[in-house]
């Protein structure tokens, strides 16, 4: 049996963060190095969200730019790992009697390579990537993290990305003087404290957490990755933080390491 691989959360921000190189991705670096070298990665982005669930079954997944408006550089960027058809087909069993439908329509997103190109530059781990059901409940991804659980066992890395604070009609576009607000970081230290007390049914009816979450989690897709890393934990595992802190006034860089 592989080491039992730690499942992380990464906030994964700007698109623009692909290319730089500051705190924050040294971190994820750092983080990567940290860790036994997985055999393959499970990435759930914010990015990959609609009707359904789905897997990447491609042999060598592409690139997606799924984004616009921003410099030539960042589309030039490619993250050429391999997929894993048979980690895939792992995971349409473990989520079962859910229907997973294995894809060949997308590939890796920038919520997955923005962040694997600073943990891994080498892109010589195996990557799949696993759809965010927006029909489903947040109780069902949860729920769908502590299925994928036993990956861990098996040498696999689950990594979500998303963002856990992410209001982009308050983020201070053009604004690099803006501080964080003061909402944003109420939620963030509040959301670190629930996370760390394993208070996870609260975690998953955030809705109930009162105006703070209303304004940090305007729509789901963000937040939800989060839920499966700690649908995947274990209860007797150690749970870190390596990433804090607001960018841009209203969006959240938390990172979270359990195992
Ligand atoms: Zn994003």
């Amino acid at each position: 049996m592989a080491t039992r691989q730690p499942a992380v959360f990464f906030g994964h921000g700007s698109p623009m963060r692909a290319l730089a190189h500051d705190d924050t991705t040294e971190a994820w670096h750092r983080l990567a190095l940290g860790m036994p070298r997985p055999r393959g990665i499970l990435a759930i982005s914010a990015h990959w969200y609609g009707p359904g669930t789905a897997v990447t079954a491609q042999a060598a997944p592409p690139t997606i730019h799924d984004f616009g408006g921003f410099p030539r550089e960042l589309y030039e960027i490619q993250y050429p790992a391999p997929g894993d058809p048979v980690l895939a087909a792992r995971v349409q069993r473990l989520l079962a009697p859910i229907a997973v439908e294995p894809d060949d329509s997308w590939g890796l997103d920038h919520g997955t390579w923005s962040v694997l190109r600073h943990a891994y530059p080498n892109a010589d781990i195996p990557v799949v990537q696993l759809s965010i059901d927006a029909t489903k409940p947040a109780e069902f991804h949860f729920e769908a993290g502590r299925a994928l659980a036993p990956l861990r066992d098996e040498g696999v890395l689950i990594a979500g990305s998303g963002n856990v604070i992410h209001n982009l009609r308050a983020y201070a576009w053009g604004r690099p003087s803006q501080g964080p607000y003061d909402w944003a970081v109420r939620f963030e230290n509040r959301l670190q404290g629930l996370i760390g007390a394993r208070e996870y049914a609260r975690l998953i009816h955030y809705e109930a957490l009162g105006p703070d979450a209303v304004l940090s989690i305007p729509t789901p897709d963000h937040y939800l990755p989060l839920l499966y890393v700690l649908g995947a934990s274990q209860s007797d595992e150690a749970i870190r933080f390596p990433v804090s802190g607001i960018e841009g006034g209203s969006l959240s860089m938390l990172a979270v390491q359990v195992g």
